[in-house]
């Protein structure tokens, strides 16, 4: 049976050293600050919104929520966008994502100024987490390695496969695995003998947004699997990708849902928030 890796655990520890570091820049006369930009009313949007707001407080930041209304323009946004990054009390400024459709993400996203971007969208962080050579992680997959590391799991020279190619979860995690000397398979709808190259993976990565995608027959005995779905079942419950039930016997290490990557993410920008702290203060 495998060992759960608690991502409740994982994160409470990534949230208390951030508290902590936290403590000391204020005793310095830093507080470190996050704005955090929603547009309309999208409930699941507003949900984390309001943990983020949450876990800032939590930690000692202070954090700044612009809630405008579903019908502000493009241009209005931009404005917005433009005095945060010329906030000096703001180290950190996220857009909440999926905008409203008549708005442009990306000329959002590029719009953030890559030193306050602490969810790593903009082309320039990415591109550094090509080159390793990267100021912010993206949330997710940077909260991935943590529960990875956390167990002291060797990623170096292990087949890892990625199922899932966006921009936000499976492009990143399958770089961050080769940065720590994976041997990265990255798999995507379009993948032929999906089974048979999971079934191959020491370690394991769901981000494909299917409920229980993954199933038992698909994963290597002694993998490390690892979820990050956020599905709901066939009764409304929460799951992952991966079919817990199934796979949890097989596997060495695997993270539940709920209560795995999810509290990771926010811990991860938390962490983010207060580097973009640091450097704006101290480089
Ligand atoms: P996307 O929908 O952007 O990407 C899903 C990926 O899965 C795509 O690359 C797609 O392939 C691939 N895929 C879909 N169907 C199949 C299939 N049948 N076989 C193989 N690959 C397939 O999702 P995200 O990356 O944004 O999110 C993935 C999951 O992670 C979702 O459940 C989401 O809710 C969750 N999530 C969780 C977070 C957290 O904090 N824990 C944060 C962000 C996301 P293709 O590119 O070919 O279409």
């Amino acid at each position: 049976m495998a060992k759960i890796i608690s991502g409740k655990e994982v994160s409470a520890k990534v949230r208390a050293e951030v508290k902590a570091e936290c403590e000391q820049l204020k005793a310095k006369g830093i507080h470190p600050g996050l704005a955090v930009i929603i547009v309309g009313d999208d409930p699941a949007s507003r949900v984390y919104v309001n943990n983020k707001k949450k876990a800032c407080a939590e930690v000692g930041f202070v954090s700044e929520e612009y809630a405008l209304p579903a019908e502000t323009t493009q241009e209005e946004l931009l404005a917005l966008v433009e005095q945060l990054n010329n906030k000096p009390e703001i180290n950190g400024i996220l857009c909440q994502l999926p905008l409203p459709k008549h708005l442009d993400e990306k000329a959002v996203i590029n719009a953030i100024s890559p030193m306050k971007d602490v969810d790593a969208f903009h082309p320039s962080n990415v591109g550094r987490i090509m080159i390793g050579d990267y100021h912010f992680l993206p949330c997710t997959p940077a909260g991935v390695m943590e529960m990875v590391h956390s167990e002291g799991i060797e990623v170096s020279g292990k087949n890892c496969v990625v199922i899932g190619r966006s921009n936000i979860v499976g492009k990143p995690m399958a770089m961050l695995l080769l940065h720590e000397n994976g041997t990265v398979t990255i798999c995507h709808s379009r993948t032929q003998n999906l089974k048979e190259i999971c079934s191959n993976a020491d370690i394991l990565v769901a981000a494909v947004g299917r409920p229980k995608f993954v199933k038992a027959d698909m994963v290597k005995e002694g993998a490390v699997v690892l979820d990050v779905g956020i599905n709901r079942d066939e009764n409304g419950k929460l799951c992952g990708d991966v079919d817990f039930d199934e796979v949890a016997p097989k596997a060495s290490y695997i993270t539940p849902v709920p209560g795995g990557v999810g509290p990771m993410t926010i811990a991860m920008l938390m962490k983010n928030t207060l580097k973009a702290a640091k450097i704006q203060n101290f480089h």
